[in-house]
């Protein structure tokens, strides 16, 4: 299905049918992760369309699902990591390429975008000479020691103001030090070759972009005048946000920004990488669940369903998202209350919403739940996490 956006604009949108869902269901029971495999690379192409200056490295954490990175692989993405499993998750798909060939794709595809790494994960991945990020003194110490081979990218400390998930509490180097780190590095014996950032994610103010932009410009700017001349790579993170409602500003308005930004502020010569995770994955796929209980309570109609907050709806915890309940058939709604299976009072996962009568049996599916969802189910009370199923892989 193509939706026309306001300005005429299209942007692609694959819907899978309720009858596809529903037979999915009665083929494999429930409940169901099911991933549209051309809505993935529906989703990859419209990035590249829209900012093609910006190398697309999948951010794994958001769905490590092996065939998701397969499909992003045959694709042509590129892929961030943030922990040795996960690099070897990416490392399956060119294990069979020659030495050169693999090297060449470590170098030009992958970034280990985690600045905190373990001594252990350093050991590991110095055999790979993979690109990594780090934001303090420290972890320069650790790299020297235990992982020489590496490049590094410094990662800055950036306004993530109104973010979904914030992330600047926890990681980047202050804009005051950032060239300090750079030439603590170089001291070391370690190439830095540029700068990250994230602007935390589902960002809907683009302006965090505009000033994470424009710092990184004074620092490269600074950076070269020191002489750090090896400085040719930027990585502008994730934070690209996915269309959960009507209100979230479609890509190609981000894009127009950032892309005049980009070519503003930054030569022809710095090459421009982007780690979006939940652009690519949230609208690919979609959760099938069953109504399991049934009781009124508090005055209000309460359903039990086999999937929640501690499996496929975790999101709703770790990533502050929302997903809505919807059910298959039609009818007059009353605002009812959801919750998982597990005894915990805690997997509910909403207190309102409208949905009609359901009975045990009934279906019920959530829409654009491919991020952060499925990657922090639990097994949590003995209940495993929801079966995946691959649609047009
Ligand atoms: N890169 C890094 C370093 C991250 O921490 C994250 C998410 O936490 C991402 C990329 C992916 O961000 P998003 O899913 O907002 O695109």
């Amino acid at each position: 299905m193509i939706f026309l956006c306001h300005n005429g604009l299209t942007e692609r949108t694959f819907v899978i049918s309720k009858t596809i869902l529903q037979n999915l269901a009665k083929e494999h029971g429930t409940p169901l992760f099911v991933i549209d495999h051309d809505q993935l690379r529906a989703n990859l192409a419209e990035f590249n369309r829209w900012l093609p200056r910006v190398q697309p490295y999948f951010a794994v954490k958001a769905n490590p699902n092996p065939e998701i990175i397969r499909t992003l692989y045959q694709a042509g993405a590129s892929f961030d990591v943030a922990s040795l499993p996960e690099f070897l998750l990416v490392h399956e798909n060119i294990k069979d390429l020659s030495a050169k060939e693999r090297q060449d794709f470590i170098w030009d595809k992958i970034i280990y975008s985690h600045p905190i790494k373990a001594n252990e994960t350093l050991q590991a991945l110095d055999q790979y000479k993979p690109l990594v990020t780090y934001d303090n003194y420290e972890e320069i110490l650790k790299v020297k020691k235990h992982a020489p081979n590496v490049g590094m990218l410094l990662r800055l400390r950036v306004p993530n103001t109104g973010a979904m998930v914030e992330l600047s509490s926890k990681f980047g180097a202050e804009p005051g030090e950032a060239v300090d780190l750079i030439e603590a590095a170089e001291k070391a014996g370690i190439t830095v070759e540029g700068l990250s950032f994230h602007v935390g994610s589902q960002t809907t103010n683009f302006q965090n972009f505009v000033q994470a932009l424009t710092m990184a410009a004074e620092i490269f700017k600074e950076a070269r005048l020191r002489g750090f001349h090896k400085m040719n790579q930027l990585d502008i993170g994730g934070g690209f946000p996915a269309p959960y409602d009507a209100n979230v500003k479609p890509l190609h308005e981000l894009a127009k920004i950032l892309n005049t930004e980009i070519a503003r502020l930054f030569p022809e010569d710095v090459a421009i990488l982007a780690e979006p995770g939940r652009y690519l994955v949230a609208t690919a796929c979609t959760s099938v669940s069953e109504v399991i209980g049934k009781a009124h309570r508090d005055g209000r109609q309460c359903y039990y369903i086999n999937d929640g907050v501690y499996h496929t709806y975790s999101g709703q915890l770790f990533d502050h998202c929302h997903y809505p309940v919807r059910p298959f058939k039609d009818g007059p709604t009353e605002l009812c209350a959801v919750f998982g299976p597990t005894c915990d009072a805690l997997d509910t996962i909403t207190l309102a919403e409208e949905l009609p009568e359901l009975f045990l049996g009934d279906l019920v599916y959530s829409e654009n739940i491919g991020a952060y969802s499925h990657a922090s189910s639990t097994s949590f009370n003995g209940f495993p996490p929801a079966k995946v199923i691959h649609l047009n892989l």
